[in-house]
């Protein structure tokens, strides 16, 4: 069956015929990712010691064979084409819109997991795609060309493929070999740096130095690949929050990736610096230290065009956007607008924005908004008038 062929043009496959065209997906993708195909070229990770990450704790790493990937890539578009089928039938051309969304989520014991990841990927225009798990660059340099030319010659809709890779692996693979990965349809790689600090770097068993983490971003760049490097806030804790943010900041400099993500810092159960933090080693910051540290990092980002964005729920202030140098100062005053909030002000912030309730500093001035957070505020200043730093800092831990 050629990759681009209908399964069941007529709609009368059965619902165990249909269930079985399921097709393996992994745990996670960046929240830049959410509107992609996820295809499942690795399982977990291959290195799996870094103290501060618990995703993959005790799965075993696997490469999955061009084949079997392959496949899972036919199986897609045998769900894509039963869903344009579906669509046709429904009366709308083909087109994936929110009836079609209803009846798909509305039949989940014919219609599985696959079909509604496959149908939402539809539903946002079917452009983009995400290679899973942690480190697909792992595979050799012609099986990940293979199964890329495989992935856009069956879905010629696709126009960016993205994926996950460690520095160490990047830095093994020749500026050569990253441009025919390129020319397969690679078109970013995001790189969880996290930070720049080499002492940090050992400490939390990232298995890469600066140096390693330089050598590979330039590689990537050079090859005409999109790069995303990852910045980890807090990860540099109470001991090294300054040389966090300023190494971070001085091995950014030398890559001037195409863009810089930041993250925050937490600590769950099952992550290895959970005992470091129990024992006392590990340290966390509280919420205004960490904004303290960003504002270093970004102060020091010289000489470089990257776009930093902090697209993730977890950092305090999710408007520090922008492109460099020409919004630094921007960045800067969304920063400098939060630090000089009155200690109250900074506090309802924090709640709120741990709530949910607040996206911006300036929502403070929402006074319904207001009402909502004063009142848990107070409770909490009257349950925990001594530890505040603690409480935030478990907010944002068991957020997710
Ligand atoms: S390389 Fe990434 S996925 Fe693997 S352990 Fe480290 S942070 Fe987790």
């Amino acid at each position: 069956m050629s990759p681009t062929s209908s399964p069941d043009p007529s709609g009368t496959r059965g619902d165990e015929e249909i269930m079985a065209y399921a097709f393996e997906q992994g745990p996670i993708r960046p929240p830049s990712e959410a509107k992609s195909l996820l295809i499942r070229v690795t399982r977990n990770c291959p290195w799996n010691r870094c103290e501060f990450c618990n995703i993959y704790k005790g799965k075993t790493f696997e490469r999955r064979s061009v084949k079997e990937v392959k496949e899972d890539i036919r199986k897609a578009r045998e769900i894509y084409d039963e869903i344009r089928g579906l669509s046709w039938r429904l009366g709308f051309g083909g087109e994936v819109n929110d009836a079609v969304l209803q009846v798909l989520w509305g039949n989940s014991s014919r219609y599985g997991d696959s079909h509604r990841s496959i149908a939402a990927w539809m539903y946002f225009g079917a452009e983009r795609a995400f290679l899973q798990d942690a480190n697909s660059l792992i595979l050799k340099t012609e099986d990940l060309v293979e199964i890329l030319r495989y992935l856009k010659e069956t879905f010629p809709t696709i126009s960016r493929i993205t994926s996950y890779a460690r520095s160490s692996t990047l830095r093994r693979k020749s500026v050569e070999e990253l441009v025919a990965l390129r020319k397969a349809g690679l078109s970013r790689i995001h790189v969880g740096m996290e930070t720049g600090f080499d002492e940090l770097l050992r400490y939390m068993k990232k298995g890469v130095t600066a140096e390693g983490h330089v050598e590979a971003g330039r590689k990537v760049v050079e090859a005409g690949i999109s790069l995303s490097e990852y910045i980890l806030l807090g990860l540099g804790g109470k001991r090294w929050w300054r040389e966090h943010a300023l190494e971070s900041a001085k091995v950014i400099n030398q890559i001037n990736p195409h863009f810089i993500r930041m993250r925050t810092l937490t600590i769950r159960r099952g992550m290895p610096l959970n005992e470091k933090l129990m024992s006392g080693d590990f340290e966390l910051q509280s919420e205004e230290e960490i904004v303290r540290e960003e504002r270093l990092f970004i102060e020091h980002l010289e000489g470089i065009s990257s776009y930093l964005i902090s697209d993730h729920i977890l950092n305090l202030l999710e408007e520090v956007e922008g492109r460099l140098p020409q919004d630094k100062a921007k960045m800067l005053a969304v920063i400098d607008e939060y630090l000089a909030l009155p200690d109250r002000e900074r506090l309802l912030y924090n709640l709120g924005r741990r709530g949910q309730v607040y996206r911006s500093v300036r929502d403070l001035a929402d006074m319904g908004l207001r009402r909502r957070v004063e009142a848990a505020l107070d409770r909490l200043i009257a349950e925990h008038p001594h530890d505040l730093d603690r409480v935030f800092n478990n907010l944002r831990n068991e957020f997710i």
